[in-house]
């Protein structure tokens, strides 16, 4: 083997979860958050105070901000590696418990930032160091506007736990005691865990089992319909109470906020998904076609599609590290020589084996200034892609290193930019590859299940949550209320392609139950096409485009999207045309599955 597939934990703490290591950091940070506090404590944000005293303030949240993190990141990769060691829980507690601890103090830093003038704040950001980060530091103060007292902050804190959080605990409770019965051939009949129904539901290839499972899959959420629908109620009943609380208007502002962009730009990229949404049903109803069915059922939108007696494509992983650097190379020296470091110094969990966490994801370990990257690899082509996917998320952070702290920190909707970037190079690679047509419909199919679920499917939840937190605000939302908003939201984005609807999908989707973000849906669709919209410009001008690319990177973190994308594109995000290009690029994949379709079924 080329490349080692499993990463090196011992490099970072030794002796796993009972190592000595991490208890002396987390003393170390403790003292540091003592420290903190007393800073806090003697910091007179009064007029008299000066640039150098809130500098060692971030300078040692800083230090207890990465200490944390690289604990933190340390003890989940573990876990997640070894899901039996049961030790792992204790120190995640240890370290959410110092988290909680630091977010109650962080209260009072705010406090003082809003306390100070407006006159002399803006002298304080013409200093040197501070003038570097003062998007962030504005961004906390005017957010920090807000809040109310610090005794009601607290309070509110410690009601979370108990109240918006603890509906959506409850919800994953409930759902985690669910099953769904399934009766295969042979007439045995066993219970599905919700997980595994879900995978088994949208991607069996008999069509006979999904239809099946997804009947099966309806009652069981509808059984429960009631107490869902209390859930969802409630978690959003308490969220317009805070919002409210907050002085915010509608139940846009906050997450729009916390995504740093306007109203104005969300209505352009969905009216531009609108505009272009026949393509992709279009595209359905192909699917349909080569499926021998007359429509598709909602259990079948993502149904893989395999035409003849094809060999599916498999790499091992070093052909999978060694085709992604040869792709990368062909886009620009600094991404292909990051790739070849990660990949060589084990930055990357791959093995296949039992006892791991299904999934993948990129984390920071922030003392280090490095990534580590953790997935399954079993050989398929979308792995390739994982991989690719996880490497740009690693390289975003990669190039942001060297900034301050203050300015790392981008939000959802930018944080898929990079990956999606990666992945969208491999994948185009991967499809130019592809020895037969047959194998190319697999491909372009696997290309298109990202599209359809970022232009329908997502574009279906936003219109639902949208009209739902409109209607909460008026008071309870009926569980029969929330099935006709749902299949409207689904028809709206849909249009008439399919044969069934999901009434209770708001029940199914884990999504809508999130507690800490709102509207957790539409940054990825932002985020995709932000990255095509990037990808479109790249593919105008190839030449010395990654230097162009990695100077937005940076600046994902200290800039509102709108300023973002004019600085570095040029382009104007509140318009369609951004947007609209990005998504003809996807349309021309359909064209061309179309075209490969129709010609092999002759
Ligand atoms: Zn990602």
């Amino acid at each position: 083997m080329k490349y080692n597939g499993t990463w090196d934990l011992e490099s970072i703490f030794k002796g796993g979860t009972n190592s000595e290591d991490v208890q002396t950091k987390l003393e170390s940070v403790k003292e540091d958050i003592v420290r903190y506090a007393d800073q806090l404590k003697a910091w007179n944000s009064d007029p008299g105070n000066d640039a150098s005293t809130l500098q060692k303030i971030l300078k040692q949240q800083e230090v207890i901000g990465k200490g944390l993190g690289q604990v933190g990141t340390f003890i989940n990769m573990w876990h997640d590696a070894f899901m039996d060691d049961e030790h792992a829980s204790v120190v995640k507690g240890q370290v959410m418990e110092l988290y909680s601890e630091i977010q109650q103090i962080s209260t009072i830093f705010t406090k003082k930032l809003v306390a100070i003038s407006d006159d002399q704040w803006s002298k304080l950001l013409k200093d040197d160091v501070l003038k570097e980060i003062s998007f962030s530091l504005d961004e906390i103060r005017e957010q920090g506007k807000r809040l109310l007292s610090e005794d009601e902050e607290k309070l509110i804190a410690k009601l979370n736990k108990d109240g918006i959080a603890a509906w959506s605990d409850l919800y994953n409770t409930v759902g985690s005691i669910m099953t769904v019965p399934f009766t295969d051939k042979d007439g045995k009949t066993t219970d599905l865990s919700i997980g595994q129904a879900m995978n088994k539901m949208y991607a069996d290839p008999d069509s006979d089992v999904r239809a099946e499972l997804f009947e099966d899959w309806e009652k069981v959420w509808s059984k429960n319909g009631l107490v869902f629908a209390d859930i969802l109620n409630h978690l959003a009943g308490y969220r317009l109470t805070l919002q409210d609380a907050h002085g915010r208007e509608g139940h846009l502002e906050e997450p729009l906020e916390y995504n740093r962009m306007t109203e104005e730009t969300l209505r352009a990229m969905w009216s531009a998904v609108d505009a272009q949404k026949q393509t992709f049903l279009d595209y359905l109803a192909q699917k349909a076609n080569l499926l021998g069915m007359d429509k598709l059922g909602w259990q079948d939108v993502d149904a893989p599609v395999a035409m003849g007696e094809t060999k599916p494509t498999r790499f091992t992983y070093d052909e999978a590290c060694d085709f992604i650097i040869e792709h990368f190379t062909s886009f620009g020296p600094k991404l292909t020589d990051f790739t070849k470091h990660a990949l060589e110094n084990r930055w990357v969990e791959a093995e296949d084996r039992s006892n791991k966490r299904p999934g993948g994801y990129c984390t920071s370990l922030p003392e280090f200034e490095e990534s580590r990257i953790f997935m399954t690899f079993t050989g398929s082509p979308s792995d390739t892609s994982t991989l690719a996917h996880e490497l740009g998320h690693a390289f975003h952070s990669h190039v942001m290193k060297d900034l301050p702290e203050l300015n790392q920190g981008y939000a959802m909707n930018v944080a898929e930019t990079a990956s999606t970037f990666a992945e969208t190079i491999i994948a185009d690679a991967t499809v130019k590859n592809a020895t037969t047509d047959e194998e190319k419909v697999s491909l372009l199919a696997n290309k298109l299940e990202g599209a359809t679920a970022m232009f329908l499917n997502i574009r279906a939840r936003f219109l639902f949550e949208d009209s739902f937190y409109k209607e909460r605000a008026k008071g309870i939302v009926s569980e029969k209320r929330l099935n006709e908003l749902m299949v409207e939201a689904q028809k709206e984005a849909f249009g008439d392609t399919l044969s069934s609807y999901h009434p209770h999908f708001w029940a199914a989707k884990l999504h809508f139950f999130i507690d800490s973000v709102p509207f957790y849906n539409f940054p990825y669709t932002f985020g995709y096409l932000f990255s095509l919209g990037i990808y479109a410009e790249y593919l105008k001008h190839p030449e010395g485009f990654e230097e162009k690319y990695i100077a937005l990177l940076r600046d994902t973190g200290s800039m509102k999207v709108e300023d973002l994308a004019k600085k570095h594109l040029g382009v104007d995000v509140t318009k369609e045309d951004f947007w609209a290009a990005g998504i003809e690029l996807v349309g021309k994949d359909v064209d061309e599955f179309v075209e490969l379709t129709n010609k092999l079924q002759k």
